[in-house]
This record gives structure tokens, C-alpha cells and sequence, in this order.
């Protein structure tokens, strides 16, 4: 199996980071005899017989299509057909602050119980308004409220540009903030705290698949503190990051930060060492796990109906690409409470095993880090196992590819000796390898989570009439066809109604600045409009069940005109050279061609099928 590190694939920076990071992982695994060098490639024969993954470097150009691509930033390579790439299509853009905000506030209009994890957001410049209404209102009918706000640049990150405020009216409004968007967050008051110090959590999430959606969390973590015992914010201490902000970038400036030399002490530990201390303590540990595995699932599906457009986009179904996969990094506060609350999400988690030590004023080191080691090194090995492109094969042909692999070199053949060994021995090539830290959690308990999965199958409705292969944005006619096929307009909704509604909400979002690369309806401004035209269709309902309510009615619509033009496409086989009245591309059929609807329990079935994200 060839893996490339994304060195050679044009990227500058990034990618050379992550190449060097990923040498700086090897270099250590090889005291672990994990890795070694044969010649041009790193192996690992021994420790990692169900890989037996060869890292080879390309200076002057990748030549040989690879079974993984391991990039370093972001996804975008136009030139892999084949393989698996380590990152996914948008998903840098999708986590930014704002984006994430949007999705997951969608996701609590629909259900905002479900997805009370995360703080009341608004997004800056533009609901600054709406934030010193809406604070004002709240502030009104609670007197005793005093809350902290917490300002946020989007796409910063290492906490740049981060300030708490206690009012609105401190926002700093000039400057920066109006060619910086920013998030402005409700701030988490009484988070809990250990030895007296504010700490967060950082879990590894592994994306393995968006279609059929697969997700797994690594069963460790790690805990990072601040360095200043925690108060509660008030106007004295709300500029104290070593007391606010757990950021590693900011607090190992402190003069109190303490590198950890084991897993249970210092300013960086292992989540299990706190999980263990809360246990002793009496706390549901249980519970509180199941509440992370349930907001990272939640988090994910408020993620997943844009990426999927990103997807099709960059991966047009049909064409030869790579599939994805992506590790993922969770930020999430424990309150007080013991509920978790979810910071944000990295698509770029660090992987860095060392910290830099400085020696003597100006001299610094590389020392290995012992928390990061037990953590990631875990994370990676288990990635690799998982999207490991031979395990299938093997599956099949069992013990036979370790006679291709092992051709590599004479360190290769001695790792297939010693597979073939473990496999005539009956024990298997895993046979001997640490447990998964990685465990599944998704399709696991895909029945708890699929009804949420509404905000889906509407995208699946907007890519369905997006047309143009490679668009993120839908123009006005695919919206009109849209509108027709699912036989959404009638007297009371014309179709200059549909077009006024197309206008007014692609405008809006268009003018948020996001995204001005292309012009249309990007996905957000289809669900506002889908949302709108569910409430006028279902009145009385919770908007969920409106929303859910319109989309069967289009599935619906939708299968029986796809069941019609199958119906016309045999006749047209059929009848071999006969001409059919019979259009398609979201065309109504003629009268002369229109065969009787099948009845509805034949086109409801076929409909079944169609909602792939029900079960
Ligand atoms: P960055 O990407 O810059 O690290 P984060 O959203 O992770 O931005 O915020 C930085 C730090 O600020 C977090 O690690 C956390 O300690 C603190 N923080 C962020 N949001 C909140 C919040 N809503 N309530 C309390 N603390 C927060």
C-alpha cells in the first residue's frame, strides 16, 4: 500500500508541515521499532502487520497513483482518481466559526433541545443588532441575568483576537471586527474545574465515510489547563487568558505552565486521568461519555448536508476520484454540571508528539510529550488501520496479499514471514496489535440519530437540482424546476411568487460576504427557503415536523415522476425507434404520454428506497 504525505503534490506550507510532522511521529515510532527506513520508504513491518504501509516520498513528483494521500491543510488536488485522501472537500470552510454557528443554529431551530451543547451564537457585523435585541429582551425579562460574552474572529484560531465583554456596547465594533467577521457567544460561566483551573477537552473524531456516514471517536483524549486558578468573570479579571482561555499556544506562556512528564499531572493531560478523578469522586463517567458521543453524532449530521454538496462538486458521483476520510479535532468544555458544551471543531488537529523545551535563554529543543504521544500516536495508528486498503482484500483472499506486499524488500519479506506465520498459526495479521482506541459510534447508534437528519435530505433535494456538475449554487431555474417537479406551486403560491422568494433569500445570503465566487442559491439559503415554504404548506406544526412533512411530499412527487419516466424510458426500449412524447430533465410528460400514476403503494416503496436516510 503506497502512501503519500502530500509533499509532492504542489503544496506549499501546510503540506510540508504535515510532511515534516508526520516524519517528526515517525522518527519516534521508530524507537517504538514501528517504523523503519528500507531504502526510499518508511515501513512498518512489524508493529503494524495489518498495514504493512509503505511511506514513500516524491521530491520531484508524485507518479504512481497512491492508495492514500495524505494532505496537509485542505482537499484539492485535481489529479487523484483513485485512493483515499485524508481530507475532505470543504471541510476547513465548514468549521470555520461562522459556518459552523449557521449550521448547528439550523439545526436548533429544528431541534432546540437536542442541540442545547452549544452557546447562543450570533454572527458579527451583521446580527449585531439582533444580539442587543435580543440581549436586551433577555436582560428584561431576567433582571438577575448578568452574562459574559465572548468575541471570537472567524477563522482565528490558538485564541487570536479573542476578548470577553459584559455588554454588547463593548463590542469593538470599529476596526478590525468590520473586515474581521467574528462569532459573539454566550461565555460558559461555570465550567468545572479541577485543582482550581479551567480546563477543555480535545478528542479526536476519524469521518471515515460521509456516504453511508461512519464515524469514530478515539476512546482518549487530551485535557488542556489554564494556568491561573479560575474565577468567575468580572470586569477586574475579564482580560486574564492564563484564567479564561485554555488555548496551549497562550498558556504555555505562563510562567505557571508545567510540561507533563506523566499523564495525570501538569497543564496537559490524558482525558482518561480526569475521567478516573471524576469517578473517584462519585461522578456518572457513563453518562457524561455517552452525552460526548452524542454531541460529536449531533455535530457531525449539522454538518454533513453542506459537505455533501462540497462533495459533489469536487467529487462528481460517476467520475473516477478518491474516497475520504478525515480526522477531526472536538474542543468541548465540561460545565460545571458535567454537561459538555462544544467549542468549536479543528480540521487540522496538531498532531505534534514534542514540545520545544528552551535550554538556555534563545536555545530551544524538541522534547518528546508523553500525553501527546499516548493520544495521537493511538489516533494515527488506528486511522491507518481502518482505511487500510488491503484489509478488504484480505478479508477476501485472507493470508494471499502478504505474498505481493512482502516482494517490497527483504524487511517487508520478513514481516510477511512472520504474517504468514500468524496468519498458519491462525492467529490473523491484527493478531498482537493494542485494541482500537478508535471506537464506532456511528452507523453503532444510527437509530437514536437518523430523525435528525432532516437539513440531508433536503440537500440531497437541492443537489438533485443543482444540474451544472462542479456548483455549490443553485440558479433560478433549476429553483422553478424544483418548485414544479415537486409541485409546490398552485393559486396561492404563482411562480413569480417563486421567483420573488428566490430573489429576496439568495440576495440576503449573497450579501453576507461569504461566498461571492459564484453566483445562486447556495445550500443555507435553499433550507431558509425550504423552511419557509413548510410553514406556509403545514401551518400548525412545530417547524420539525412541517419540515419533515414537505420533504415527504417531494420525495414523494419526486419518485412518482422518476417511476414515470422509467415507465417512459421502457417504452422508448420497447418501442425502439417510436417517437415518446415524452420529455425529461423536470419536465412534466405530455397528455399523450401520461400513463396512470403506479399505485401508491409501488411508487411509496420505490420512495423508500429513495430516502436512503431513513431506516
Ligand atoms: P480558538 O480557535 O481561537 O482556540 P476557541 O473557540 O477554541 O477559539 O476558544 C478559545 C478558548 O476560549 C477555548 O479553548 C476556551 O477555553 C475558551 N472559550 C471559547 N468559547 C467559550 C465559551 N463559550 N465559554 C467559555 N469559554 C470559552
Amino acid at each position: 500500500c503506497r502512501c503519500n504525505l502530500g509533499k509532492d503534490l504542489g503544496y506549499r506550507g501546510g503540506a510540508q508541515t504535515q510532511a515534516m510532522r508526520l516524519l517528526a511521529l515517525n522518527s519516534d515510532l521508530f524507537k517504538n521499532r514501528m517504523f523503519r527506513r528500507v531504502r526510499n520508504e518508511w515501513v512498518l513491518p512489524v508493529h503494524f502487520k495489518t498495514c504493512l504501509l509503505s511511506l514513500f516520498q516524491f521530491p520531484f513528483g508524485r507518479r504512481l497513483p497512491c492508495d492514500i494521500y495524505w494532505h496537509g491543510v485542505s482537499f484539492h488536488d485535481n489529479d487523484i482518481f483513485s485512493g483515499q485522501v485524508n481530507k475532505f472537500p470543504g471541510m476547513t470552510e465548514m468549521v470555520r466559526k461562522i459556518t459552523l454557528s449557521r449550521a448547528v443554529r439550523t439545526m436548533q431551530d429544528l431541534f432546540p433541545l437536542e442541540y442545547n451543547f452549544y452557546p447562543r451564537s450570533w454572527i458579527l457585523p451583521e446580527e449585531f443588532p439582533l444580539f442587543v435585541a435580543e440581549v436586551r429582551m433577555m436582560k428584561d425579562s431576567d433582571p438577575s441575568w448578568k452574562p459574559t460574552f465572548i468575541v471570537k474572529p472567524d477563522g482565528g484560531c490558538q485564541g487570536d483576537g479573542i476578548y470577553l465583554i459584559k455588554d454588547p456596547s463593548d463590542i469593538r465594533l470599529t476596526g478590525s471586527i468590520q473586515s474581521r467577521p467574528a462569532v459573539v457567544q454566550e461565555y460558559i460561566c461555570k465550567p468545572l474545574l479541577v485543582d482550581k483551573l479551567k480546563f477543555d477537552i480535545r478528542l479526536y473524531v476519524l469521518l471515515k465515510s460521509l456516504e453511508p456516514l461512519e464515524i469514530y471517536i478515539a476512546k482518549d483524549g487530551l485535557s488542556r489547563f489554564c494556568t491561573e486558578p479560575y474565577q468567575e468573570p468580572t470586569l477586574k479579571n475579564l482580560h486574564q487568558v492564563f484564567m479564561h482561555l485554555t488555548n496551549y499556544s497562550l498558556n504555555i506562556h505562563s510562567g505557571n505552565f508545567i510540561h507533563s512528564d506523566s499523564v495525570n499531572t501538569g497543564s496537559k493531560r490524558t482525558f482518561s486521568s480526569i475521567l478516573c478523578r471524576l469517578s473517584s469522586r462519585g461522578a456518572d463517567v457513563k453518562k457524561l461519555w455517552s452525552d460526548i458521543i452524542s454531541l460529536v453524532i449531533k455535530t457531525i449530521i449539522a454538518l454533513t448536508p453542506e459537505l455533501k454538496v462540497y462533495y459533489q462538486s469536487d467529487i462528481p458521483a460517476g467520475k473516477p476520484g478518491p474516497t475520504c476520510f478525515q480526522i477531526l479535532g472536538f474542543d468541548i468544555l465540561l460545565m460545571k454540571n458535567l454537561k459538555p458544551m462544544l467549542l468549536e471543531v479543528n480540521a487540522n488537529p496538531s498532531m505534534r508528539i514534542e514540545h520545544e523545551q528552551e535550554l538556555s535563554p534563545g536555545v530551544f529543543e524538541n522534547v518528546p510529550s508523553p500525553v501527546d504521544e499516548e493520544v495521537k500516536v493511538a489516533v494515527i495508528r488506528d486511522t491507518l488501520r481502518l482505511v487500510d486498503p488491503h484489509k478488504k482484500k484480505r478479508k477476501d483472499i485472507q493470508c494471499q496479499t502478504l505474498e505481493q506486499v512482502s516482494e517490497a524488500s527483504e524487511e517487508l519479506l520478513a514481516a510477511g514471514r512472520a504474517d504468514r506465520a500468524d496468519c498458519e498459526a491462525g492467529r490473523g495479521p491484527e493478531a498482537g496489535l493494542p485494541s482500537l482506541c478508535l471506537k464506532q459510534v456511528f452507523p453503532k447508534y444510527a437509530k437514536q440519530f437518523n430523525y435528525l437528519r432532516l437539513v440531508d435530505r433536503v440537500a440531497a433535494l437541492f443537489i438533485r437540482f443543482l444540474g451544472v456538475k462542479g456548483t455549490t449554487k443553485l440558479g433560478p431555474t433549476g429553483f422553478r424546476t424544483f418548485i414544479r417537479n415537486c409541485k409546490l406551486s398552485n393559486s396561492n403560491f404563482s411562480m413569480a411568487s417563486v421567483d420573488i422568494l428566490y430573489i429576496d433569500i439568495t440576495r440576503r445570503w449573497n450579501s453576507t460576504g461569504i461566498d461571492h465566487k459564484e453566483s445562486g442559491m447556495c445550500l443555507q439559503a435553499f433550507v431558509e427557503a425550504f423552511f419557509c415554504l413548510a410553514q406556509k404548506k403545514y401551518k400548525s406544526l412545530p417547524l420539525h415536523e412541517q419540515v419533515a412533512s414537505l420533504i415527504d411530499f417531494c420525495e414523494y412527487h419526486l419518485a412518482a415522476l422518476d417511476e414515470k419516466r422509467l415507465v417512459c424510458g421502457r417504452g422508448i426500449v420497447e418501442r425502439r425507434s417510436a417517437v415518446v412524447p415524452c420529455q425529461t430533465d423536470g419536465l412534466h410528460l405530455t397528455p399523450a404520454a401520461h400513463t396512470p400514476l403506479p399505485n401508491r403503494t409501488a411508487t411509496a416503496s420505490k420512495f423508500a428506497d429513495y430516502r436512503n436516510h431513513r431506516y
